[in-house]
Formats: structure tokens, C-alpha cells, sequence
């Protein structure tokens, strides 16, 4: 019998505090220069649990960071035209340098045409068109949260993507496409999964790295996946449960990412960045 292998854990806990008080460190030196903090305009619409804990939380995460948050709540009535204006006056509004609308916003609206109303320069959360084609281009501009700090995750653990394949079990617009597009551009082999393809298990089979960015607990068994690989879980399902089994997935795998620990922190820490480079570039200072 082989030796069980147990792979190294993707702590992205460490790497996203770092990148706070770097982020911090940043905000504070931009106010004593400028005399402008650094602000987050957060936008919830009606009262979804989850939505309100995520804002509670990214909130709390920029007052620790020195960067003010400003909160707009709106009634879960809200139509798609009183949400577009409200964003573009928050667009034009001069105190305002990052913009966040926390998503899924309610079914009646069109999500896409609220994120649009976003300014591409205030887009700190990476939603729009305009964001995703400037990431995909490798153009100045700012990528979705959680590809971003996927990638910086793979960085700090040294993972060299160039000419690995990679497979990117999810295609949303904010974290399986964006992810896909930001391995692309490190010289990955990109293959995306989604609920339509034939045969998972043999496409997580020949992945030296896999992403996992569903929404389903344990849909990636760890029997399939290859030993030796790496294993980002982005998923995060009821209970602090992955997309990945990660008992099995941990035997076989060289690098995981733990489900909380792992993916979670990164995001937030690449929006407190984004949002003070933001501010930096609308002040005209470089970063
Ligand atoms: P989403 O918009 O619901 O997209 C899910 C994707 O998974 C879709 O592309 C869907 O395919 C695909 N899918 C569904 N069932 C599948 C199956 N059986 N086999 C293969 N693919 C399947 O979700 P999301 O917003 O990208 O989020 C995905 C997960 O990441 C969730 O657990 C979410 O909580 C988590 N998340 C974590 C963070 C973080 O900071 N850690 C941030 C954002 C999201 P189709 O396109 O064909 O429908």
C-alpha cells in the first residue's frame, strides 16, 4: 500500500492579515497626506440574513483597516431604476472611492444593469463589464475579490502555473470566469466545468490544479483528484462546509485550501486593498 499523503494546508488567514495592515499602513499614510480617508460605500438591498452578516462583517474589516464605510440600506422594494440612480450618484460623489453592492440583490432587479452604474474606477469589487474585460486584457483596473485573491493565495504558497492545466469547476460572472481568465494570463491550461459538463470526475482527474467555485457541498470527490495537485476551495456551503471533500482530497493533494481559513479572508482583504489603491488613484497620487 502507497503511504497516505496529507497535504499542506492554504492558511489564508496569515496572508490576508498581512495584507491588511499593509492596506491599513497604506490608508493611514494616504490621510496624512491628503487629509481624505479612504471610503467604502457598501449598498444592501432589503434585509437577506446572510447579506446583512457579509456587510456587517466587510464593514467591521474597514473600520480595523482606517478606511470609512458608508452605509446604504435600501428598502427590498428598491426597483432596478432607484438602485441604478443611487449608484450612479455615488458614482459622481467625490467622497465616495469604492463602491460595493452586496449581491444577489433581490430577483426583481436586473443585477447586471445595477452593477453597470458602477464607475469602472470606483468598481473595487470587480462586477462590471468594463472591470472583467481591462483583468482580462491584463489592463490597469480592478478584479473581482475572490479571483484576486486566489491568485495572490497561489503566490504566497509559490504555485507555478505556467503550462499546468487548470480546471474551474463554476462559470459566474464574480469567481469561476474571472478566475479562469486571471490563470489564463499566468500561462495555465484553462478547462471550465460547469452544471452541463458530461464528466466532472475525468476533467477534476486531469487537473495538476483545481478550483472549485459551486456552491455544492463535497461535490469534488477526493478520489478524483490527482495526487500531487493543488486544490483551491472557494466553495462555501452551510455548516463552514467546502465545494471540495476535503478529508479524501487532503490524502492525495500536495496543497488545500481549508473551508473557512482558506479563500474566505483573501476576499476580503483584496477589497480593503482595492478600495484604498482606488482612493490613491482618485487623488491622483500613484500607488
Ligand atoms: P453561482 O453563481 O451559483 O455559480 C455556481 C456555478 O457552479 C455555476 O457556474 C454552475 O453552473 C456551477 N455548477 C452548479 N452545479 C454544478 C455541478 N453539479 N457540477 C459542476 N458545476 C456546477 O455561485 P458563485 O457566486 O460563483 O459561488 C460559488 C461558491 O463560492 C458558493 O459556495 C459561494 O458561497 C462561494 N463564494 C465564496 C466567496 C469567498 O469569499 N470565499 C466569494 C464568492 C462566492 P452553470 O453556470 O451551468 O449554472
Amino acid at each position: 500500500m502507497s503511504p497516505t499523503r496529507t497535504a499542506q494546508l492554504m492558511d489564508g488567514t496569515g496572508p490576508a492579515r498581512r495584507l491588511v495592515e499593509e492596506t491599513s499602513t497604506r490608508a493611514a499614510e494616504l490621510a496624512r497626506r491628503t487629509g481624505v480617508t479612504p471610503c467604502l460605500a457598501t449598498v444592501l438591498v432589503g434585509e437577506d440574513p446572510a447579506s446583512v452578516t457579509y456587510v456587517r462583517m466587510k464593514r467591521a474589516r474597514c473600520a480595523r483597516a482606517g478606511i470609512e464605510s458608508r452605509l446604504v440600506a435600501l428598502p427590498a422594494g428598491t426597483t432596478t431604476a432607484g438602485l441604478v440612480e443611487r449608484l450612479r450618484s455615488l458614482s459622481q460623489d467625490p467622497g465616495v472611492h469604492g463602491i460595493l453592492l452586496q449581491h444577489p440583490v433581490g430577483p426583481h432587479i436586473d443585477e447586471r444593469a445595477a452593477f453597470e452604474a458602477i464607475a469602472p474606477q470606483k468598481d473595487v469589487d470587480g462586477v462590471t463589464t468594463s472591470s472583467f474585460a481591462a483583468m482580462s486584457f491584463a489592463l490597469p483596473g480592478f478584479a473581482s475579490c475572490t479571483p484576486g485573491g486566489i491568485m495572490r493565495l497561489l503566490d504566497e504558497y509559490d504555485v507555478d502555473l505556467a503550462g499546468r492545466h487548470a480546471v474551474v469547476v463554476g462559470r459566474s460572472a464574480i469567481l469561476g470566469k474571472p478566475v479562469g481568465m486571471l490563470l489564463l494570463a499566468r500561462d495555465a491550461t484553462v478547462t471550465y466545468c460547469h452544471s452541463r459538463t458530461a464528466d466532472l470526475a475525468a476533467a477534476v482527474r486531469e487537473a495538476d490544479v483545481v478550483v472549485a467555485a459551486v456552491g455544492r457541498p463535497r461535490l469534488i470527490r477526493g478520489e478524483d483528484v490527482k495526487p500531487g495537485a493543488v486544490v483551491i476551495d472557494a466553495g462555501y456551503n452551510p455548516g463552514n462546509v467546502g465545494d471540495v471533500d476535503f478529508d479524501t482530497a487532503r490524502t492525495r493533494a500536495r496543497l488545500i485550501t481549508p473551508v473557512p481559513g482558506g479563500v474566505g479572508p483573501m476576499t476580503i482583504a483584496v477589497l480593503l486593498a482595492q478600495t484604498v489603491d482606488a482612493a490613491t488613484s482618485q487623488l491622483g497620487l500613484t500607488r
